[in-house]
């Protein structure tokens, strides 16, 4: 007999730094999910912005199951047709010349600083090491990534942080020429913060950092791991805003829930990067090759990405419908389908108690702090299950209210 696996098993075996939902979901399709006890779930959390084509799309099983077939990894010493074909894809659809492969949001930001500090030592004397970023900004859980992201409550546990990096108000261009100076080398920036309480940048901002960057000699990295992939309704948030970056890193929605990262470089900076220089096993593996493959040819389509511009009117209009009714939102902001809603005072810091109440109801969020309810649904998620899913919400934000939690 086969044993149960049940959620008491995770405080039991696993190292605890996540507090997972109290179900366990087995099965999924489309943006629709079902736990063990067969409970239905709507999702509008798309596994933290990266199940971009929903749960078990017929294409990326095809994908995945023919490449399955033939040949998954080789390790770098040898290289593979789909990472070489992605490659090109990429570099075709946007300002990159180069691609390096990775796994993981972390990775290609790991790889865009560590690129950067050999760019600048490579044209110093060793001293232009300094990286501004910004408060509240999110980059990952390596040392550098996670020293480099603007919120110390993740990082000061781990001290002592890789030094010579500075953090600087977002949105805010004075408080980046204060700091910045010859000795600058690089600037690191997401065009939306998310996981900060999903913050866009101003144009003027990120086209301030270009210019202060050209000034400089200082390479101005975008980390569009969250913004990326038809996320905003354009590819890259970069050609939403007209502003070129110099390295631009990319995951979470590249595999379409397979793991994968990238960074994007031009020709120029990349070769500051040779054999031996930077690595990893895994990275750019077949597997991984063939289904991001597959989800980038059916993301970058001007149907596609125009679905996400229409699919982001509906869902904040029917948001701006749920906020009148119950008063809950200051703000309700964000760019295609990645949208964040503000508690207002008198409900700040309730972010997570919505976001489970909402399960219970049947739908799934996530948050980006205590005070933000945000969404980030598949990129082809029905009309319906917008309508539903919100309907769902708004009972469980009404639940609360009725309990007086609200
Ligand atoms: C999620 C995220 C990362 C980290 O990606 P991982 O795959 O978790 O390592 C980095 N930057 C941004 C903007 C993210 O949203």
């Amino acid at each position: 007999m086969v044993q149960q696996v049940t959620r008491e098993q995770f405080d039991e075996f696993m190292v605890p730094v996540y507090a997972p939902a109290p179900f366990i979901p087995v099965r999924a399709e489309g943006s629709r999910l079902w736990d063990q006890q067969g409970n239905e779930y709507i999702d509008f959390a798309g596994g933290i912005a990266v199940n971009a084509l929903g749960h078990a799309h017929p294409a990326l099983r095809e994908a995945l199951a023919e490449q399955a077939a033939k040949l998954w990894h080789t390790g770098n010493g040898y290289t593979n047709e789909p990472i070489l074909q992605l490659a090109r894809q990429i570099t075709e659809a946007t300002f990159a010349d180069k691609v390096f492969f990775c796994n993981s949001g972390a990775e290609a930001n790991e790889a865009a600083l560590k690129l950067a500090r050999k760019y600048a030592h490579d044209q110093s004397d060793g001293d232009k090491s300094q990286i501004i970023a910004f408060n509240n900004a999110f980059h990952g859980r390596t040392l550098f990534t996670v020293s480099t992201g603007g919120q110390p409550a993740y990082s000061r546990d781990f001290a002592p942080l890789p030094p010579q990096i500075d953090h600087v108000t977002f949105n805010d261009l004075e408080s980046v020429r204060a700091v910045m100076s010859e000795k600058t080398c690089a600037v690191i920036v997401e065009p939306i913060q998310g996981e900060g309480g999903v913050i866009p940048a101003s144009p003027a901002f990120l086209q301030g950092l270009r210019t202060l960057c050209d000034q400089f000699n200082a390479l101005l990295i975008f980390d569009e791991v969250q913004t990326g992939v038809g996320r905003t309704g354009d590819l890259y948030a970069y050609q939403h805003y007209g502003v070129v970056p110099d390295i631009l890193t990319t995951a979470k929605a590249l595999g379409g829930g397979f793991p994968i990262g990238a960074m994007l470089t031009t020709a120029r900076i990349a070769t500051h990067f040779t054999p031996g220089t930077h690595g990893t096993t895994y990275g750019g593996n077949a597997l991984a090759g063939a289904v991001a493959g597959c989800a980038f040819s059916l993301i970058n389509t001007p149907e596609m990405l125009a679905g996400v511009k229409h699919r982001h009117a509906l869902f904040v209009a029917q948001l701006d419908e749920l906020n009148h009714h119950l008063g809950l939102f200051r703000d309700i902001r964000g760019m295609g389908l990645l949208i964040g809603c503000e508690l207002n005072e008198a409900h700040a810091g309730k972010a997570k108690l919505i976001s489970q109440r909402a399960a219970q109801e049947g739908v799934m969020i996530l948050i980006a702090g205590a005070g933000v309810v945000r969404f980030a649904p598949a990129l082809n998620i029905p009309e319906e299950d917008i309508r539903e899913g919100l309907s769902r919400l708004k009972r469980a934000c009404e639940a609360l209210i009725a309990e007086g939690a609200l």
